[in-house]
């Protein structure tokens, strides 16, 4: 009776670890199955199209201190807080406010699409959504690399102990 009793708490256990390794491997298909739709959607954009809009609507010029009458503010970047140097790569903002090219485009890509002094706008706001969007995709695909090892590790050990 009692090795009855306990088949069936092991066909319990049984059931129960292939019931959730059936589970994440129906979250796996499904998660690649929208990665790939979204791969060929449109609407994203990658990184090197996210600048080179920024560079279409904010040419890269180089400092030079003749430049410097034209300016109401000091002739720094306000990102890094150093001067500029002469002949050193700029971008310079609608808002009139210029920074150093890489220190400019970390910001837009890391913190947000808008200007670090006087929060105006750089990108249109759907351009923005579709770049995270991007972002958020790539994330996706890591952690799908953490579900996999997972399911692979799971089946090494949890079988072999019940099996
Ligand atoms: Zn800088
Ligand atoms: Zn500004």
């Amino acid at each position: 009776m009692s090795s009855l009793s306990l088949f069936f708490y092991h066909l319990k256990t049984i059931t129960l670890v292939l019931f959730t390794l059936m589970l994440l491997e129906i979250i796996v298909l499904i998660r690649s199955v929208m990665g790939l739709s979204s791969k060929s959607d449109k609407r994203l954009i990658t990184t090197n199209q996210y600048l080179k809009l920024i560079e279409e609507k904010n040419p890269t010029t180089r400092y030079s201190r003749r430049l410097r009458t034209d300016q109401p503010h000091p002739a720094e970047c306000a990102v890094c807080l150093s001067e500029f140097k002469e002949e050193e790569e700029i971008r310079r903002l609608q808002c009139v406010h210029t920074f150093h090219k890489d220190c400019l485009d970390r910001w837009l890509q890391q913190c947000s699409a808008t200007c670090p002094l006087c929060r105006t706008k750089v990108l249109p706001d759907e351009v923005v959504a579709s770049y995270h969007r991007m972002q958020d995709q790539v994330e996706y695909d890591g952690s799908d690399e953490e579900v996999i090892f997972f399911l692979s590790a799971s089946h090494g050990t949890s079988f072999n102990r019940f099996f």
